[in-house]
């Protein structure tokens, strides 16, 4: 029998736990099999000649990334980054501190990339990679969930989820892959989304909230999909066409595109805002997903791109969007250009729904009764990918400010969490980069640690009773997670959930 998981109990004071060295060192997130790796052009399984196939890998990525060879040669082993990763805090395994996990792969690259490491290994912390240190790689890579929280403490700006997303490239080149992420990957590519929702379950679900909507405001709210000619495409997680709590955001978007007379569209061909091929730090995959919101965008003619609450598909649309599909300037193919002079330039391309709302709110084209969420005193969770992977507005730290706008505008309680917890250093939910499946919930649970302790902290000072975010991956895993830490599930959930509650439909 499966060990009870429990929540490690909150510390009085914040600082570094006592190391428990191997403490993680079985947790094993389930590998690939043939049929799921082969659905995305990955080998089946583990190949004869690995080693090598691995090395060559490595050799090719840090001769295509620069980022990758310096991160790996300038670490000075300052110690700032060790006790800075949830995980490290949650767990106390020693590698899961920043440092010893970008450690994992130096150790190797000194070996086979440096000449002091292949002349004298040993006295420059070099390693030979073998079997042991390959599922050492596997392990603890995949306790990684990409957050970018050391980085900003690393002097160098040494980037530990660039170095996971180069060791996941290297597992599955050569058929070590992980079964959630690719999975995941595979039903995009067949059926458009994340959850394999076919495109007549999604139009069913989606008459379905026209009739909840009507029922509960009396007003006729559309849900458009495949809408030839509307003006705006929305690209949304394929979580909010069903989960708790996102269904509540996707009902606020269509609200504000309601209350702002803007005509909108979801589509079927691309009814995913996530990207899993990111996590895996695979560029072909990354693509490939992408495009689909290309094809979306050339087949429905719209004039805008906007993108629904999910914390790395904003970072994708925001930092690769423009190269990879000509959503935005910057990449020259024929249907990347075509793409940019269909698109409607007195826009930002594309746009995060918080910045449509916001500036709908600012011009009070859209009016909201704050009075409608009196029952919540509100905080706001930053999540990792929006705080420290993209931005929003044409201000900087746009990305902080303008969700927490909203949030004022829509609620007259707020309230913040400690400083150290938040905005650019903000703590991962503890179920992001591909690690949001149950077989890594032990992880999961102890890497939210730090936010349940900085949510616990405004709870018991503040009366706080909900966490607004604007990430699919952050509402499934506090969702989860929040009762082992004695909160309500219901505790989360988006900032358009509370628009949504707020927003007037038209007279009453
Ligand atoms: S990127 Fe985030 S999860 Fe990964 S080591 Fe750094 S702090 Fe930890
Ligand atoms: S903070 Fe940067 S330089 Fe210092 S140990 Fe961490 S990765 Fe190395």
């Amino acid at each position: 029998m499966a060990a009870e998981i429990k929540a490690p109990a909150y510390r009085q004071f914040s600082i570094a736990p006592a190391i428990q060295p191997g403490s993680m060192a079985d947790t094993k997130t389930f590998v690939a099999n043939e049929k799921i790796q082969e659905a995305i052009g990955f080998p089946p399984a583990l190949v004869d000649d690995w080693h090598d196939r691995a090395i060559a890998k490595m050799g090719e990525l840090l001769s295509k990334y620069r980022s990758f060879k310096v991160y790996m040669d300038a670490c000075v082993h300052c110690g700032a980054c060790s006790d800075k990763c949830h995980y490290f805090i949650g767990t106390a395994d020693p590698k899961n501190m920043p440092v010893a996990r970008q450690d994992l792969m130096r150790s190797v690259y000194r070996r086979y990339f440096t000449i002091p490491g292949k002349l004298f290994p040993k006295l420059v912390g070099a390693r030979d990679l073998t079997r042991e240190v390959l599922d050492e790689w596997y392990n603890y890579f995949h306790q990684c969930s990409e957050c970018r929280r050391c980085s900003v403490f690393c002097p160098y700006g040494i980037d530990t989820a660039e170095i996971t997303m180069a060791a996941r490239e290297i597992l599955n080149s050569i058929g070590y892959g992980q079964k959630y992420s690719n999975e995941i990957i595979g039903k995009v590519h067949k059926i458009g989304n994340n959850l394999g929702l076919p495109g007549p379950a999604l139009t069913d679900t989606l008459e379905g909230l026209e009739e909840d909507v009507k029922e509960a405001t009396g007003i006729d709210v559309r849900f458009p999909i495949d809408v030839k000619g509307a003006e705006v495409l929305l690209i949304t997680p394929s979580a909010d066409f069903f989960a708790e709590p996102h269904i509540d955001s996707l009902i606020g978007y269509a609200k504000v595109f309601h209350a702002a007379g803007i005509s909108w569209t979801l589509s079927s061909k691309a009814s995913e805002a996530g990207n899993f091929g990111m996590f895996i730090g695979n560029y072909q995959q990354l693509r490939e997903i992408a495009m689909r919101v290309r094809e979306a965008a050339l087949d429905l003619g719209v004039k805008r791109v906007v993108v629904g609450e999910c914390g790395h598909a904003w970072r994708v649309a925001y930092s690769f969007w423009n190269t990879l599909t000509g959503v935005g300037s910057g990449a020259a193919d024929p249907y990347a250009m075509q793409l940019q002079k269909q698109l409607d330039h007195r826009y930002k391309q594309p746009m995060h729904i918080c910045e449509v709302t916001w500036d709908l709110i600012e011009r009070k084209v859209i009016r909201l009764d704050k009075e409608a969420n009196d029952k919540h005193i509100i905080t706001y969770h930053d999540s990792c990918n929006v705080a420290r992977g993209s931005g929003m507005g044409d201000v900087f730290g746009g990305q902080f400010d303008i969700p927490r706008n909203i949030i004022r505008a829509a609620a007259n309680n707020y309230v913040e969490m400690a400083e150290g917890t938040t905005r650019e250093q903000t703590f991962c939910c503890g179920g992001g980069g591909g690690l949001l499946t149950d077989d890594l919930l032990d992880l999961r649970v102890k890497g939210a640690l730090p936010r349940m302790e900085a949510l616990h902290n405004v709870t018991e000072t503040h009366g706080v009773n909900f966490m607004a975010t604007i990430c699919a991956i952050c509402k499934a895993q506090f969702t989860k997670v929040l009762p082992y830490y004695g909160f309500d599930r219901r505790t989360v959930g988006g900032v358009h959930q509370l628009v949504s509650n707020a927003i007037r439909l038209g007279d009453k």
